[in-house]
C-alpha cells in the first residue's frame, strides 16, 4: 500500500492521514483488505520520518501490518514495499493509501480473479467523452469512449507476475497494471467495475465529496 506521497496537491498535507469522519484515511482504506483472511500481510510504504515513528494506531493494527519507508515516487514505493513482503505468496494487490472508499466485495473480486491467473484492476466506465490534447491545449483525437475505463486501485495480481514486472524494469508509472502491459507476459488483465465512489483523495474538495459518499453509505445501511 502506497502511503509516501507528499500531498503536494492536498497542500502538503499527506493524504493517508487526513481524517475522514473521524478516522484516517489510510485506515479506513487498510480496513476491507484486513478483514479478508486470505490477506496474510499488507506492507505500508510510508515516508522515511513516518516509517521510523509510525503512529500508534497503525502499530496497533498488530503484525500482520508491516511498514517500510517507500521512495520518491509512487513506482519506487510500490517496488519497496514488494520488496518487504513475505517470499512465499500467491497473490499481490497494490492499493493506494488514498482511496480510502474501496470495498470488501471489490477487494476480494480483485484477489479472486489474480488466484484464477489474471490480473485484475478495479475502475469505472468513463461516462465522460475524453481527448486526448496536446501541451498545447490543442486537441489530438477523441478516443472512443466506449472502450475507455477510469483505472483504480487496488490492482492485484499472480505474484511472481507483479514481482517480474517490477524486476524488469525501472519505468515509472502511474499505476502497476501498465508495467504488465508493456512487459507482454501474456497475463490478461480484467476491469473490476468498482464504481466512479472509489476515489482518490487528491484535492481538498475530495475529502468534502469522500465523506458525503460515507455518510450516504451508512444511512443506506441503518436504514
Ligand atoms: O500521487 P498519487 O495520487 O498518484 O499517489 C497515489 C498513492 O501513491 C498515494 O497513496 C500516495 O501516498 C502514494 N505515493 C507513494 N510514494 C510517492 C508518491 C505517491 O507512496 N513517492
Amino acid at each position: 500500500m502506497p502511503a509516501a506521497g507528499s500531498g503536494e496537491r492536498m497542500g502538503g498535507v499527506r493524504k493517508p492521514f487526513l481524517e475522514l469522519a473521524g478516522e484516517p484515511v489510510l485506515l479506513r482504506a487498510l480496513r476491507p483488505f484486513l478483514d479478508d483472511p486470505r490477506v496474510v500481510g499488507v506492507v505500508v510504504a510510508l515516508s522515511a520520518d513516518q516509517a521510523a515513528t509510525p503512529p500508534d494506531w497503525l502499530r496497533a493494527l498488530g503484525p500482520r501490518v508491516v511498514v517500510a519507508p517507500g521512495g520518491a515516487t509512487r513506482s519506487q514505493s510500490v517496488r519497496a514495499a514488494i520488496a518487504a513482503l513475505p517470499a512465499e505468496l500467491d497473490v499481490i494487490a497494490v492499493h493506494d493509501a488514498a482511496r480510502p472508499l474501496v470495498t470488501s466485495e471489490v477487494v476480494a473480486s480483485c484477489i479472486d480473479l489474480a488466484l484464477e491467473g489474471f490480473g485484475a484492476v478495479a475502475g469505472c466506465p468513463a461516462v465522460d467523452t475524453l481527448k486526448r490534447v496536446g501541451t498545447d491545449g490543442a486537441v489530438i483525437e477523441t478516443p472512443d469512449r466506449a472502450s475507455l475505463w477510469h483505472a483504480q486501485t487496488p490492482q492485484a495480481f499472480p505474484a511472481h507476475v507483479l514481482r517480474s514486472a517490477y524486476a524488469d524494469t525501472t519505468e515509472e508509472g502511474t499505476d502497476d497494471a501498465a508495467l504488465i502491459e508493456r512487459a507482454a507476459s501474456g497475463t490478461v488483465i480484467l476491469m473490476v467495475d468498482a464504481g466512479p465512489f472509489n476515489l482518490k483523495v487528491t484535492r481538498p474538495l475530495d475529502v468534502t465529496l469522500a465523506e458525503a459518499i460515507l455518510r450516504s453509505r451508512e444511512a443506506r445501511e441503518d436504514g
